[in-house]
C-alpha cells in the first residue's frame, strides 16, 4: 500500500514526508496492511490442510511485525536463541516457534527446550546427539524434525542457495534414512516430522515442485522405516519482484496449489517459513539527497542511507526500485544518476545509471521492497546510527523502534584499565 496521492508517496493513508519529518531520515516505514495481506495469501492458499505459517522471522523480527503477524495466526521461524527470546517478548507461544539453524549452541538448545518450542529443525547427526543429551539429562524429550539436504538448485543467487550437496545445511538425502534411524534411538529426542529449506529469492516454481515431490518420497519412505512423521516443514524462499523485470513471478497463492498438489495426500500437518515474501514488499527505506554532485560523464546524487543501512545491493547486487516521495510531472525528462551512500566504500551504492526524474539536494527518496533483510541487517559501520523503524496502520504511524544516540553507541566501548 504504498502508493502516490495528491502527489505524494503514502503509505496506505500518511504521507511518507511527514514520517521523514518527525523521524528524521534515513528510516524505514512498513505498511501494516502489505505484511497482512502478503500473509493472507498464504492463509488462503492453505485452507482445507492442516497447516502452520511460520514467518521466518529473521527477514524483519521487529516486535510490532511479530505482534501484528501473531494476530493474523502466524508461529514463527527463529534461527538463534535471540530470535526465541524476541518471539516470546513480542507474546508468542513456545508452541508456535520452530527452532532452525545450522549451528545452535548447547546454551540455545537448553534455552529453546526451556521455552518449550514447537520442534527443533536438526542439521546434523551431532547436533541430534548433543540435544538428546541435553535433553535426557533434565529428563525432558525433544521434539525433533531433520533437515534434509535435497540436493535441489533453487536457481538464485549463490550467496542464498541451500539446497545444493555442497551447501552447508541439511542431512544429505543420502544419508537422511540412517540418520533418522540414529535419532530413533536416542533417549532425550522424539521424531516428530521432516524439515527442507532450499534457498531464498526463489523466483520459479519447479525447484519447489521438486523439492516437494522429493519430501513426499521421503516422508512414505521414513513411515516404512517405522517413524511417525507427522508434520512436513518444507522451509520458505519465495522470491518477491524488486522491479527490475517484468517476468511474472510466481505468487504465494500458486505456491499454495502447488503445495496442495504435491503434499495433501500426506496428511501430514504442513509448515512452511516464508519471510521475504511476507516482509519485503511492505517496507521502503526513506533516505534524502544531501548532494548532487556532477562526476566525470556521470551525475550521484549522494544520500544520507548507507551500505550498512541497507546491505542488499552491496552484497547481492540487489536492485531496488527507487521513487522520490514527491510525484515527478510525467512531462519531465528523465536523467541517468548513480544514488549513492556516503561511506568510503565503493559498493556503498544502491543504483548505478538509474534514470530519475531530474532531483536535487533536499530531495526525500524512498527505497522500495526494503521490508526483509534490511533493517535487520544493519549495522553500525562508520560510527553511523541504527536506522528507526516505523509502522503505519491506516492513518496512523508509530516510532516502532527509536534511532539511538551516538552517546549510547560509544558508551558500549569498555576502556581497559591499562590505558
Ligand atoms: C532464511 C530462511 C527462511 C526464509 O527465507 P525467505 O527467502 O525469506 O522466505 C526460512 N527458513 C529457513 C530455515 C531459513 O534459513
Amino acid at each position: 500500500m504504498f502508493h502516490y496521492l495528491d502527489g505524494q508517496l503514502h503509505a496506505e493513508r500518511v504521507r511518507l514526508s511527514e514520517i521523514a519529518g518527525a523521524a528524521g531520515t534515513p528510516v524505514y516505514v512498513y505498511s501494516s496492511a502489505v505484511f497482512a495481506s502478503r500473509f493472507r495469501e498464504f492463509t488462503e492458499g492453505l485452507a482445507g490442510i492442516d497447516h502452520l505459517i511460520c514467518y521466518a522471522m529473521k527477514a524483519n523480527s521487529n516486535q510490532a511485525i511479530l505482534r501484528l503477524l501473531l494476530g493474523l495466526g502466524s508461529g514463527f521461524d527463529a534461527v538463534s536463541a535471540g530470535e526465541i527470546e524476541r518471539a516470546a517478548a513480542a507474546g508468542a507461544p513456545g508452541g508456535r516457534i520452530v527452532f532452525s539453524g545450522v549451528g545452535k549452541t548447547g546454551t540455545e538448545l537448553r534455552q529453546a527446550l526451556d521455552t518449550g518450542v514447537r520442534h527443533f529443525n536438526v542439521e546434523s547427526e551431532p547436533e541430534l546427539a548433543m540435544l538428546s543429551e541435553i535433553a535426557a539429562s533434565s529428563g525432558r524429550v525433544a521434539p525433533v524434525a531433520i533437515r534434509v539436504n535435497p540436493d535441489i538448485d533453487a536457481g538464485t543467487h549463490h550467496k542464498i542457495s541451500t539446497g545444493k550437496a555442497e551447501n552447508k545445511f541439511g542431512v544429505p538425502v543420502s544419508r537422511v534414512r540412517e540418520v533418522y534411524r540414529q535419532a530413533a534411538q536416542l533417549p532425550g529426542l522424539r521424531i516428530v516430522g521432516l524439515d527442507m529449506h532450499i534457498g531464498s529469492q526463489i523466483t520459479a516454481l519447479a525447484p519447489f515442485e521438486a523439492a516437494f515431490r522429493r519430501a513426499a518420497e521421503l516422508v512414505a519412505q521414513l513411515r516404512a522405516d517405522g517413524h511417525r512423521i507427522t508434520r512436513l516443514d518444507v522451509g520458505g524462499g519465495l522470491g518477491i519482484s524488486y522491479g527490475d523485470s517484468d517476468a511474472q513471478l510466481p505468487d504465494a497463492g500458486q505456491y499454495c496449489r502447488l503445495l496442495q498438489r504435491t503434499l495433501a495426500h500426506l496428511e501430514c500437518e504442513i509448515e512452511i517459513e516464508p519471510g521475504r515474501y511476507i516482509a519485503g514488499p511492505g517496507g521502503v527505506l526513506l533516505t534524502t539527497v544531501l548532494y548532487a554532485k556532477q562526476g566525470e560523464g556521470r551525475r550521484f546524487l549522494i544520500v544520507d542511507a548507507a551500505m550498512n543501512d541497507l546491505h542488499r545491493t552491496a552484497i547481492y547486487g540487489a536492485w531496488h526500485d527507487i521513487q522520490p516521495l514527491r510525484q515527478p510531472r510525467t512531462d519531465a525528462d528523465p536523467e541517468e544518476v548513480d544514488i549513492v551512500g556516503p561511506v568510503c566504500e565503493s559498493s556503498d551504492t544502491f543504483a548505478r545509471g538509474r534514470a530519475m526524474p531530474p532531483t536535487q539536494a533536499g530531495q526525500l527518496l524512498a527505497i522500495r521492497s526494503a521490508g526483509a533483510y534490511g533493517a535487520v541487517m544493519a549495522s553500525e559501520y562508520n560510527t553511523r546510527a541504527l536506522v528507526p523503524e516505523v509502522l503505519v496502520q491506516d492513518d496512523r504511524f508509530a516510532v516502532v523502534r527509536s534511532r539511538p544516540s551516538i552517546a549510547d553507541i560509544i558508551a558500549r566501548d569498555i576502556m581497559p584499565d591499562w590505558l
